[in-house]
């Protein structure tokens, strides 16, 4: 039979505040095992917690920036489960009343994505297993986190990898949190059912836990709708469990099953006022939001007119699109600039890590007087690179490079002579064209501009060459 998959995520993602959720510890990466702890974050009897007023405002600005609406009364809540990584017996997280609601998260295709709420907790702290004992560590105790909970409206591996690629650049571009997957600030749970093609009843559902990469949770995802394919063809029935993912072998295991499911049993946190969130600090925060990914793509190819893959490769990088748009306003045009920074700046930084950093030596302003040449026409692409290439080696100006001799052009005499010349000793190539093989212009140019020495103007030996052939 024919099933199509249905499938959710819940995303944590650990937000960039200083400061814990609850105390005034750093929530700084690493470090020595229990050195950024406190009473508070370590639940020491009598410990009070007080709530970072900047994660609300960073849980307000996720909300925004994925179309959620705001609950204007939100508190927390106590979500009871025992495990030595949480000293205190329970979590604080938010249970009826989380900060948003209600938003999507729009794919290429124009498909939205439901985001049923997103709320605020704790992050607890690590096991550490090494030579038969476990170690705990309480750093990580009490990083505040987001959750967010999407509609089971993902149908495909490949929708949920965009769907978590778009949330980690939405995240990134407000500036809540880097979504560093590999250090953890980035998790997901994915939850996964099938159906028959065309039916509205949702099949038993299982999730897997924890999942680190969207490039793991493609082919976890795959790995699962096969074995719950296979299962229901042979009529048998899917348990509902929870799951990891093995990285070696690509599969699923069993972690527990729905008879050992825990129940939390949440109430509201005696501690922590609630906290009301007026209509004019939604605004504010509105209005302090940077123009978002998706409408910046938009505007990139629109507007300015940049190619859709050049316009691809540069919006996801903040620092790479701030110096784009620096560029064009000081002059550059947005198509030679966006051609410049993934041609040469981008063959100088080969990773993802180089991209998102994008510290090169040479600044926005000299980019845009070296783009200025090539929208001027004195100076062609492939020389303008070159120029580029040597820029970012040496830091230089684009005037240690280009000296105003190379850039004052061929005289119309020179460039007439040098077309007749190109003819004179490519006659095949000029009776091919004259036969009508429009291609056969191409080594005539070619000899044009290495006579040039690059200097030609393509549009004007185009027109002489043309003239002279006809
Ligand atoms: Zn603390």
């Amino acid at each position: 039979m024919k099933y199509e998959l249905v499938s959710g995520l819940e995303t944590h993602v650990e937000l960039s505040t200083k400061t814990k959720i609850f105390c005034s510890c750093t929530t700084a990466f690493g470090g020595e095992p229990n050195t950024h702890c406190c009473p508070v974050c370590t639940g020491m009897p009598g410990a009070l917690p007080v709530l970072n007023r900047k994660v609300v405002e960073y849980a307000i600005r996720a909300g925004l920036a994925t179309h959620c609406a705001i609950n204007r009364v939100t508190h927390m809540d106590r979500k009871n489960y025992c495990y030595p990584d949480l000293p205190k017996a329970y979590q604080i997280s938010q249970f009826d009343e989380p900060v948003c609601e209600h938003g999507y998260v729009e794919l290429d295709s124009g498909k939205r994505i439901g985001i049923t709420r997103i709320h605020i907790e704790e992050d607890a702290g690590k096991l550490v297993h090494e030579g038969g004992f476990t170690f705990v560590d309480y750093n990580r105790g009490g990083v505040p986190l987001i959750e967010i909970v999407s509609e089971p409206d993902i149908s495909s591996p490949e929708e949920a990898k965009e769907y978590l690629e778009k949330l980690q650049l939405i995240m990134r571009y407000i500036g809540v949190s880097d979504c560093k997957m590999q250090e953890g600030s980035m998790r997901a749970d994915v939850n996964i059912s099938l159906r028959p093609v065309g039916s509205k009843e949702f099949g038993t559902r299982t999730e897997i836990k924890n999942m680190s990469s969207p490039s793991f949770i493609v082919k976890a995802m795959a790995y699962e709708y096969e074995r719950q394919a296979e299962i229901l063809d042979a009529g048998g029935e899917i348990e509902q469990a929870t799951l990891r993912y093995n990285e070696n072998d690509n599969t699923t295991s069993k972690m527990r099953g729905k008879e050992d499911a825990q129940d939390y049993r949440y109430f509201p946190e005696p501690d922590i006022p609630a906290v009301r969130i007026s209509e004019e600090t939604i605004e504010e925060i509105r209005l302090s939001l940077p123009e978002l990914p998706t409408e910046k793509l938009r505007r990139y190819i629109a507007e300015l007119g940049v190619s859709e893959a050049n316009a691809k490769l540069i919006y996801p990088y903040k620092n790479v699109a701030r110096y784009f748009e620096e560029a064009i306003s000081l002059g550059a045009s947005a198509r030679v600039a966006s051609n410049m920074i993934v041609g040469a700046i981008y063959s100088t930084l080969r990773t993802e890590e180089e991209k998102e950093n994008f510290a090169i030596r040479v600044p926005a302003k000299e980019l845009s007087a070296l783009v200025a040449y090539v929208d001027g026409g004195k100076l062609n692409a492939s020389k303008a690179n070159n120029v580029l290439l040597k820029m970012l080696e040496s830091g230089e100006p684009v005037s240690a490079y280009v000296k105003a001799e190379d850039l004052a052009g061929l005289s119309d005499e020179e460039l007439l002579s040098l077309c007749k010349g190109a003819i004179a000793a490519n006659p095949k190539a000029a009776e091919d064209f004259k036969g009508g093989k429009e291609k056969a212009i191409n080594s005539l140019y070619g000899f044009v501009m290495k006579g040039s020495r690059g200097k030609a103007d393509v549009a004007k030996a185009d027109a002489i060459l043309r003239d002279l052939l006809r």
